[in-house]
């Protein structure tokens, strides 16, 4: 099927990017603009997160913050 070789193609493309962003993007500790996440990932170009479970964790923790402020 040609579907299946082009989602193939896609996921092996989307792999080498991903290790090209991952080598270019250096480790930063974790701050209130540059949210690192817990698993210890370089964050995504264009966002503050590594991946969804980090982004939902950085979520929680502003939202706690803002009720804090009340
Ligand atoms: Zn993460």
């Amino acid at each position: 099927m040609f579907a299946d070789i082009a989602d193939q193609a896609d996921a092996e493309a989307e792999q080498h990017l991903n290790a090209a962003l991952i080598r270019r993007v250096r480790p930063e500790p974790a701050s209130a603009n540059h949210w690192n996440g817990n698993c210890g990932e370089p964050s995504v170009p264009g966002t503050s997160y590594c991946c969804c479970e980090c982004r939902e964790d950085a979520e929680k923790i502003a939202r706690a913050k803002v009720l804090n402020r009340h």
